[in-house]
């Protein structure tokens, strides 16, 4: 089986019911010309407007974030059972807004895709590192100590993708040149192997301020399985040229 590209759409902290369901319907009536598995994650008071809106289509729902136990007194969170109980197939765990803003360490982002699988989501699993980190020269072991920390025993391609997500890219308009997410890639398909023994069976997004006019470059990259997608998908227009973009450079699944 080849691994699957994916364009997800991280809808982070925005919208509102009206406005969240005409993009949602835009991107499902625009759907069939992707060459990508379509995903969306909007914030969870969403999920159930934007899962009747998607229902039957192709474009499928995902959870931003889910807590790692099933039920409790946990106020404010959400379990991966409730996403995948409204229609959820993905969750986004170990964003670096969570990692930092919520002091997410790798061991609770592991909980978490502990979770996911457990529920039944495919855990979108973001890593990555700091401008910091990058201008220190420990790209490669931050990524590689992100991963082993927060990998799942046992994970499989269908329970896990991973997000290569450089924190200096995300919001900011700077994004990866396709030669370092290439080499990040394939360092991080390295570091999946090790600990599964399949990494060439893995997807590996990357996530950074992808564009439609970036895009194709970073989906020529034979390490880059799809793009985690933030401020360009609130734009069905700008989300879908940049599925267009997979379309002219693979299948859905390969
Ligand atoms: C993200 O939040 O995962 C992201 C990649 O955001 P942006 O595309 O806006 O950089």
């Amino acid at each position: 089986m080849g691994r699957g590209f994916f364009v997800v759409g991280n809808w982070k902290m925005n919208g509102r019911i009206a406005a969240a369901r005409s993009l949602a319907a835009a991107i499902r009536a625009g759907a069939g010309q992707a060459g990508a598995t379509l995903v969306v994650c909007p914030p969870a008071p969403l999920l159930g407007t934007i899962g009747v809106e998607l229902a039957g289509g192709p474009v499928l729902l995902g959870g931003q974030d889910c807590h790692a136990r099933e039920s409790g007194a946990f106020t404010g969170d959400v379990a991966a059972e409730m996403l995948a109980d409204i229609g959820c197939r993905f969750v986004i765990v170990g964003h670096s807004e969570r990692r930092m803003l919520h002091r997410e360490s790798d061991a609770d982002v592991r909980a978490k895709a502990e979770a996911a699988r457990r529920a039944g989501l495919r855990a979108i699993l973001c890593i990555g590192e700091t401008l910091a980190e990058r201008d220190a020269g420990q790209t490669r072991a931050v990524l590689a100590a992100q991963l082993r920390g927060s990998w799942p025993d046992g994970a499989t391609p269908g329970q896990i993708v991973v997000a290569y997500e450089p924190v200096w890219a995300i919001g900011t308009g700077r994004n990866a040149t396709p030669a370092q997410a290439d080499e990040a890639h394939g360092w991080i398909r390295a570091e999946i192997d090790a600990l599964s023994g399949a990494g060439r069976d893995f997807s590996i997004l990357y996530g950074g301020s992808v564009k439609p006019d970036n895009a194709a470059a970073l989906f020529a990259l034979d390490q880059v399985d799809g793009a985690l997608v933030g401020g360009a998908s609130l734009d069905a227009g700008q989300f879908l040229a940049i599925a267009a973009c997979a379309a002219a450079r693979r299948s859905s699944v390969r």
